[in-house]
């Protein structure tokens, strides 16, 4: 049986990138394999991350860490979003790295008695994640119930190399770093660096670098940084789908919901069988799909199972040819970039939003 979409995953350029991110920092590697591997499912990206020479893995749940754990990772995994009430003991029990960012999930992992492993998170200047107006008061904790392995924080702008909120965050991480040692902790891995600050900003490397869009071949700001080609990057997911029909129209046809489109001229049209609930973005504009050596655009609005391309008159397309909706753009095709612009967004979340009932399918080479 074949499918109606799939998003086929290149693992060799998951090792390629990760050989290279491994290059460029001269430390360890963690993977961030958290949201589903970034849509390219989790256990198989973890497990081909551990083979390929990553030194870690990080996720931000506690289940992902845990699912990873009983499919046979081996390598440090560190967890980063559990708030007070989770299941610490779990995460112990699984030898599973505890992110620590607040004073009420240090009490609950100190009352354990049981030697958790925390990497401490510290705010710098992002303001989300990790210690800011309870620092001080944290400094006077009794540590001597957990271990302090790793001291963390996030760039907010490490995209923008040249801003100045990046060494700001730097110095401020240091100075953080050194409140610690003034209190006899001194934790053996420091880690700040994101996929952008790996490859722009040496100076914030330390001990473990943490690369999640650059592993999987992409930009972290094609804008800024360049996109995937400049940076060296092989993208590893082509999405693909079917043209569930394929129909000629005259001009002047109205296309789909609020008939938003009209035909200019007669044409052929393509109904694609993926749509918004399988994470193609209903705003998208300005993307489409690949066929035949060419870009068919979309056409009126996108539906939560399908959406219309204009193939143009002279296509020789049939129902049930497949497409690309997306790939790595060598061969001219749409690119994930290409449809975060498309949808104002980033290629981040056109690529973690690929819905569940789209298969992924594993091949070391795809094409
Ligand atoms: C998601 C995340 C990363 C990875 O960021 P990329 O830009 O994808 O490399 C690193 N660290 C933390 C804490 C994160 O949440």
């Amino acid at each position: 049986m074949e499918h109606r979409a799939e998003a086929r995953i290149d693992v060799a350029a998951i090792t390629a990138n990760i050989s290279l991110l491994k290059d460029l920092s001269g430390v360890d590697l963690l993977a961030v394999v958290k949201a589903d591997a970034y849509g390219h499912g989790l256990i198989e990206i973890g497990l081909a991350a551990q083979k390929s020479g990553a030194d870690w893995l990080g996720v931000a749940l506690l289940e992902e860490a845990i699912a990873l754990r009983t499919h046979g990772v081996q390598i440090p995994i560190l967890a980063w979003l559990l708030p007070p009430g989770s299941d610490f003991r779990a995460a112990h029990n699984h030898n599973i790295d505890i992110a620590v960012a607040s004073i009420a999930a240090f009490n609950e992992l100190s009352s354990m008695k049981s030697q958790a492993r925390i990497h401490i998170e510290v705010d710098t200047g992002m303001t989300r994640g990790g210690f800011l107006d309870e620092w001080q008061e944290f400094l006077t904790l009794d540590f001597s119930h957990v271990e302090v392995v790793g001291i963390f924080s996030h760039f907010a702008r490490a995209d923008e190399p040249n801003e100045k909120q990046n060494p700001d965050q730097l110095n401020r991480f240091n100075a953080m770093v050194a409140d610690l040692a003034a209190i006899g902790i001194n934790p053996p891995i420091k880690h700040i660096s994101n996929s952008a600050a790996t490859m722009k900003n040496h100076d914030a490397t330390f001990d473990l670098v943490r690369t999640g869009i650059a592993m999987y071949g992409l930009s972290p700001d094609v804008k800024t940084l360049g996109d995937s080609k400049a940076l060296g990057l092989k993208p590893a997911m082509q999405l693909r789908a079917k043209l569930h029909l394929v129909k000629k129209v005259p001009a002047g046809s109205l296309v789909g919901y609020g008939a938003t489109a009209v035909t200019k001229a007669d044409t052929t049209l393509g109904v694609v069988a993926m749509g918004y609930a399988d994470g193609i973005p209903r705003t998208a504009q300005a993307a489409g799909v690949f066929f035949d050596g060419t870009r068919a655009p979309i056409i009126g609005r996108v539906s939560m199972d399908q959406f219309m391309v204009d193939l143009g008159p002279d296509s020789t397309a049939i129902s049930g040819d497949w497409t690309i909706v997306f790939g790595d753009g060598s061969r001219g095709e749409y690119t994930a970039d290409d449809w975060g612009a498309a949808s104002s967004s980033i290629n981040y979340e056109i690529i973690t939003r690929i819905g569940p009932r789209v298969p992924r399918i594993y091949a070391p080479h795809v094409y």
